[in-house]
């Protein structure tokens, strides 16, 4: 599903993503794990070209997203965006949309729905978020925790192959990270294609077929957890664990 080839990543003179290979197949659920700075927010927003590679390449589902003319580019990369949702840290919700404005949004712009076709689809996804009752709230009248629900019900709604999630319940408060993870394993339960940056070890435990561990911009092992959590193969992996417990 996913297809990552030394991908290399460079800021001015920094090279932050230092040649990464990672391929992830339909279905599965891969935890990327690391310390601050090791370069996993770059690594994903490079899967969905919200960063452009310096080098190497990444295909989804058998595509590559480079194309020499511009024009056609923005076009397969609109195309990639709803095959590939994104929930960020933040929530990044329209302050003047209700909850099924902000679900319904891009069904009209960007798949060009027609409204009542849009909705149809936004309160499912809503449903399966838990939060349809709150259709007609603003984000204002939402807790941290429903307006991520929103934030995935909006990903989801765009019927994407794979959905990544960069931290999605950091910013929450402690008593409402539960109510996202369980809307997370839902979906992995379901089958979804899932990559995914969290510090909830237990959760990563949990839901992860393979942990992916990176430092310092290239991936140090790739296991699955059971292996990673009891015996890592690396000092540094052994250390960030002990840190993290
Ligand atoms: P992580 O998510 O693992 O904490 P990031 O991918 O956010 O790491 O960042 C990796 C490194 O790349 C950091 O040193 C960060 O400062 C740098 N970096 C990230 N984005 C940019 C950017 N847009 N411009 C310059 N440097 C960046
Ligand atoms: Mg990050």
């Amino acid at each position: 599903m996913i297809e990552i080839q030394d991908l290399h990543k460079q800021f001015g003179n920094v090279e932050v993503l230092k040649g990464i290979d990672l391929v992830v197949k339909e279905s599965e659920k891969v935890v990327i794990l690391g310390p601050s700075g090791s370069g996993k927010s770059t690594l994903l927003r490079c899967i969905n070209y919200l960063e452009y590679p310096t080098q190497g390449s990444v295909k989804i589902n058998g595509n590559a997203f480079e194309d020499k003319n511009r024009k056609n580019q923005e076009k397969h990369i609109a195309l990639l965006r709803t095959e590939v949702g994104m929930v960020f840290q933040k929530f990044n919700l329209f302050h003047h949309l209700t909850a099924l404005g902000n679900v319904m949004a891009a069904l009209v712009t960007i798949k060009g729905l027609s409204k009542v076709e849009a909705k149809q689809i936004a309160e499912f996804n809503l449903e399966k978020v838990g939060l349809l009752e709150k259709a007609k709230n603003y984000p204002s009248q939402l807790s941290g925790g429903q307006q991520q629900r929103v934030a995935i019900a909006r990903a989801l709604a765009m019927d994407p192959k794979v959905m990544l999630f960069d931290e999605s319940t950091s910013a929450l408060d402690p008593e409402l990270v539960g109510e996202v993870l369980r809307v997370i394993r839902g979906l992995a339960e379901d089958g979804m294609t899932m990559v995914l940056v969290t510090h909830e070890m237990k959760f990563a435990k949990d839901v992860a077929d393979r942990i992916v561990f990176m430092d310092n911009g290239v991936i140090v092992e790739d296991s699955p957890p059971e292996v990673f959590f009891n015996n890592p193969s690396t000092e540094r992996a052994k250390q960030f664990i002990m840190q993290e417990d």
